[in-house]
């Protein structure tokens, strides 16, 4: 069957598109493509709530209608502290972060989907093969254990939507497997009520560049409203994730807060090279490895990859040109490629040790830096706009390189 042949009724086990994952990524492609008229089927183990800080940008209400009240808190300053315990504090500016609860955020999305025409299954992927037709296979165990009833479906476009250490990428990509991931732990508890605790703001984000906390990345305090996420991150295996946090709750006073969930995951820290087979399949979100270096940012740019998958597939299946999939992973390298890049730098270069972290924390004081900053984060592109900022910001980043400015 070639990709542009239409379903017929008859074919009850055959879709236009199965997603595998139903998070952003998943449920913004399944979303997107029933939109556009094609039978989709909406894959996911269930029963488990991601392992998330909840930190969206506005962008992401603009670009994809998600309403502002699924927000359960608006945060106006990011306040981080050095290996010394300096602090500052960036104000946020006109705008706001926003925190997203990902049990109640995913389960709109997914409802979202449905309406549009989108049939939900739970379900364990567990293999993609070919029939004899040459089209997708889809096996998946019934509920969330790999142990459940073996089932099969068909579908003539697969998007893997499922997450870090995706088995469909594994599966179907090359070099899926070579894959780098931050180490990433939290502990979700009850947030103190206002003057309980001083080392705590309910409309602020605390990151913490101290090695004891993080070696190569951030600890955090995101407060979610009734909840906060109080976690870290790290490349360094063997390093106690537990015990960092445990450390961060005792020194912020949090220790002294209800514990309601301990969980981790791992964070992809790098763009896969490859993002489709050539043929019915292509990666959207972690599965594709798409997390901002240095910030762990992951939420926005897995709905805009799945977007992407989604325009890509629909290419495909309205053409029957099969090359179209590698569309999804130029278009979104070329509007999010270059700020990669800096981040990527940023991660590489200023977390490197403590004297590094305290030079970084230093200058975030700027405002230069402050503004170019949150610009950046809350519009999703390199400011271009302020040309004199950009040449301030890298003679004071060559003072701190070259030691001609103190910490
Ligand atoms: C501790 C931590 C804190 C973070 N904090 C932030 C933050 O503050 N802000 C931010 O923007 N990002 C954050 N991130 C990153 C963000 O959570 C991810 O980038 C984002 O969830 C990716 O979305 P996704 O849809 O690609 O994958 P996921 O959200 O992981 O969804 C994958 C889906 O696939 C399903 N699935 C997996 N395997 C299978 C299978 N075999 N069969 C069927 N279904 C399957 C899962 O059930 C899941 O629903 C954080 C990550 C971690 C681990």
């Amino acid at each position: 069957m070639s990709p542009s042949s239409p379903t017929t009724a008859a074919d009850r086990d055959l879709y236009d598109v199965i997603v595998v994952g139903a998070g952003p990524a998943g449920s913004t492609a399944a979303h997107d493509l029933a939109k556009a008229g094609r039978s989709v089927l909406l894959l996911d183990r269930g029963g488990r709530v991601k392992p998330c800080g909840g930190a969206v940008p506005p962008q992401l209400l603009r670009d994809f209608d998600v309403p502002e009240s699924l927000l359960v808190a608006h945060i106006d300053t990011a306040r981080i502290i050095s290996p010394t315990w300096r602090t500052v504090d960036i104000p946020v500016g006109n705008g706001f972060v926003g925190m997203v609860d990902r049990e109640v955020f995913d389960e709109w999305l997914r409802v979202r989907a449905t309406t549009a025409g989108v049939e939900r299954r739970i379900g364990t992927f567990t293999t993609f093969t070919r029939g004899e037709d040459g089209v997708p296979v889809i096996q998946y165990t019934d509920g969330k254990s790999r142990h459940g009833e073996s089932r099969q479906v068909r579908a003539r476009m697969v998007i893997g939507a499922d997450g870090a250490l995706s088995p469909v990428a594994r599966q179907c990509i090359p070099y899926a497997h070579k894959a780098k991931h931050v180490f990433a732990y939290h502990e979700i508890v009850k947030s103190p009520v206002a003057g309980q605790e001083a080392n705590f703001g309910a409309a602020r984000c605390d990151v913490y560049y101290q090695a004891p906390l993080s070696p190569d990345f951030y600890a955090w305090v995101f407060p979610h409203g009734a909840t906060t996420s109080i976690g870290t991150g790290t490349l360094q295996k063997g390093f106690g994730l537990k015990d960092a946090v445990s450390k961060l709750r005792a020194e912020t006073g949090l220790d002294k807060v209800e514990t309601i969930r301990k969980e981790g995951a791992p964070i992809p820290i790098k763009p896969l090279p490859q993002w489709d087979n050539g043929r019915d399949v292509v990666l959207a979100g972690d599965a594709a490895g798409v997390v901002a270096p240095a910030s762990g940012e992951g939420i926005f740019y897995a709905m805009t990859g799945g977007r992407f998958a989604a325009q890509a597939v629909e290419e495909v299946l309205a053409t029957g040109n099969a090359r179209a999939l590698r569309l999804a992973r130029k278009r979104f390298m070329r509007m999010h490629g270059p700020v990669f890049a800096v981040l990527d730098i940023m991660q590489t270069f200023w977390y490197r040790n403590d004297n590094r972290r305290e030079r970084f924390v230093a200058i975030c004081r700027d405002r230069d830096v402050q503004e170019l900053t949150f610009d950046g984060y809350m519009n999703k592109q390199l400011v271009k706009a302020k040309p004199m900022a950009h040449v301030r910001i890298f003679f004071k980043n060559l003072a701190h390189l070259t030691g001609l400015a103190t910490a």
